[in-house]
């Protein structure tokens, strides 16, 4: 039997940007503001070199202390809450979610009365640290029953998480923009943004072949992955002997009966570590 890992899964670029600071700054101690990636696997790693994850809550104790902001991003408060109480910020934002709420921030102050609308999981951390741009007031949605909600007849821009699906995104696109047209009689009250990251979006055509190729498809991911969740789908949308594991011990023998090749991949916030542990498992089985 063949075991293939996809060479396009495992962390992305701005994952790998905040795990290198937080596996350089381990030896003092650092404290990381939320799960530094979705992955509880690799957040023990990092646990056990040193690194601590706090919340909000942690604040007063971080007084003096270093403490870093994951890849998702914060809203400006939490840097000003930081501030107040001399916490030293190591900034991992992602460079791309970082120019997203740059974007996201510039349209807001364009006309505070534009509908700033984000595509996206409410509650998100990520998602947080965008609506927080503009001062609470965007509006965060999940689906077309929420866009049909919306008052159309201000202007409108929508931006999108950076890791929600795609093809959804589209959807709601074409959707808000069709509406928008009816209601105004032409398309200058709407605008949308491809602010989906490339690290997400490129991966699906490749996924799909990826899946393709193989009898069996094992996904590692962590259940709390926004990508992972997408991703997933994607994989059982074209293939479905597709499985989702957390770790090894969720592997169960029965998937491999006559199959010729398994194929493992990954979120975004998968660690490469954890799929060779899997491939290990697979083949000892
Ligand atoms: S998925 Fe894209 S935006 Fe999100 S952390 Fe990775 S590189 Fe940055």
């Amino acid at each position: 039997m063949k075991v293939e890992i996809d060479k396009y899964a495992g962390f992305c670029f701005g994952v790998t940007r905040a795990i290198q600071e937080a596996e350089k700054n381990s030896e003092i101690e650092i404290a990381c503001l939320g799960q530094i990636v979705h992955n509880a696997k690799e957040e023990e790693r990092l646990n056990k070199l040193g690194m601590k994850t706090v919340s909000k809550k942690d604040f007063p104790s971080l007084s003096g202390k270093k403490m870093m902001i994951r890849a998702h991003g914060e809203p400006p408060e939490t840097y000003l809450q930081a501030e107040k109480l001399k916490i030293q910020i190591i900034d991992a934002t992602c460079p791309v979610v970082l120019k997203l709420q740059q974007r996201i921030k510039e349209y807001y102050n364009l006309n505070k009365n534009n509908s700033i609308i984000i595509y996206g999981k409410k509650g998100h951390a990520e998602v947080n640290g965008l609506v927080g741009q503009t001062n609470g007031q965007a509006i965060v949605i999940s689906s077309i029953e929420e866009a049909e909600k919306l008052d159309i007849y201000k202007n409108i821009y929508l931006f999108s998480q950076t890791t929600s699906d795609y093809y959804k995104y589209q959807e709601i696109l074409d959707f808000l923009e069709e509406k928008s047209k009816n209601f105004h009689g032409n398309n200058e009250h709407f605008k949308a943004f491809q602010t989906i990251c490339p690290s997400v979006k490129n991966r699906i055509p490749k996924l799909k072949s990826f899946c393709l190729a193989h009898d069996i498809i094992i996904f590692v991911s962590d259940p709390n992955s926004s990508n992972g969740k997408m991703l997933f789908s994607i994989c059982k949308e074209t293939n479905q002997n597709s499985h989702f594991v957390t770790s090894p011990t969720d592997i169960d023998k029965s998937w491999f009966i006559n199959s010729k090749t398994v194929g493992i991949s990954g979120a975004t916030s998968t660690p490469l570590w954890l799929m060779e542990n899997i491939k290990k498992e697979i083949i000892s089985l």
